[in-house]
């Protein structure tokens, strides 16, 4: 038993040391990733769940690694956050997506505004440059502030005191919508919200699961027809994430939502696809 125990242990050790080893070698690869051009962006439609026409789309970041193929956000961005490449790296996804959005708009310029979503991370956000930054990448790309939405995420802004809230302040100010993201995940009160510059309550993909059962369950639905009562008395937009069927689009749009984003519409993927679903949309 005593040796059995000794494996278990050896074995549990190596698995600790070979994802080490892999964080190890992805942190120290991800700064000659960004100047080898190795990140790439997909792209997820925003639809309109009152006509089901695409407004917009989120953009995803992806690692075409050399060796480990493609990685999600999940496996790098704590290493970049970690690092402090996430500003770099950040900056490279914003100005990307709205010369993207640019591209988009000139193709489409019959189909209404489209906008672009950028997710920000927290380091991002107390990183004084944040507010020139997105200023020179809006007007490089020749776009208007109000076709940018910045994601953020709600465990980011609890607590936030006024210098952290300030760029996002004036960022607002210029006309850029910003995004409460995973929203019902974190701790902040609902009051709260008033002295947070955002427009936008992105509910998490949590609650839109909860409606994945057919009957769902009455109290959830309860929760989400308060949550989005409370968001438009407030003039906020909400957007939900990780619809994945009709009957949840249809019932989130029954509760008053906004905006969704899902499987159910499209997968992330790569720019063209964006181009196409927006054609099926306006001839169809
Ligand atoms: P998020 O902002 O909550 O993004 C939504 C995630 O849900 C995406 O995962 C998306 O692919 C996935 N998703 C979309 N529709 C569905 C659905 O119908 N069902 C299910 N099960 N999942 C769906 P992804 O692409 O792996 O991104 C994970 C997270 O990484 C994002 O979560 C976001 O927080 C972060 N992220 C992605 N790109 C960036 C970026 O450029 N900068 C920063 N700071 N974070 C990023
Ligand atoms: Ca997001
Ligand atoms: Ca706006
Ligand atoms: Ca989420």
């Amino acid at each position: 038993a005593k040796s059995a125990g000794g494996n278990r242990f050896e074995l549990a050790d190596e698995e600790a040391d070979a994802r080490a080893i892999t964080r190890h070698g992805l942190t120290t690869a991800l700064p000659t990733a960004l100047d080898r051009g190795e990140f790439f962006i997909e792209y997820q439609p925003l639809v309109h769940l009152g006509d089901s026409s695409v407004r917009g789309a989120e953009a995803l970041v992806r690692w075409l690694h050399p060796q480990h193929g493609v990685l999600g956000p999940d496996r790098f961005i704590p290493l970049a956050e970690h690092t402090g490449l996430i500003v770099p790296l950040g900056r490279w996804v914003l100005e990307q997506s709205v010369r993207q959005a640019r591209a988009w708009r000139e193709r489409h310029d019959d189909a209404g505004p489209f906008r672009i979503n950028v997710n920000l991370s927290p380091c991002q956000l107390t990183h004084p440059g944040l507010v020139q930054d997105t200023v020179d990448i809006l007007e490089r790309a020749g776009m208007a502030p109000d076709a940018l939405c910045l994601e953020v995420t709600e465990s980011a802004l609890i607590g936030a005191d006024d210098a952290l809230l300030k760029p996002l302040r004036r960022l607002a100010d210029m006309g850029v919508d910003i995004a409460l993201d995973d929203f019902g995940t974190g701790y902040s009160n609902l009051a709260n919200l008033r002295r947070l510059p955002v427009s936008i309550l992105k509910l998490d993909r949590s609650f839109t699961q909860s409606m994945q059962r057919f009957p769902a369950d009455p109290v959830d639905l309860k929760i989400v027809e308060g949550i989005v009562s409370l968001a438009h008395s407030l003039n906020l937009a909400v957007t939900v994430e990780g619809v994945e069927t009709g009957a949840q689009a249809e019932q989130l749009r029954i509760l008053g939502c906004d905006t969704a984003q899902g499987w159910y519409y499209a997968r992330p993927g790569p720019p063209e696809r964006l181009h196409e679903l927006a054609l099926v949309d306006a001839t169809g």
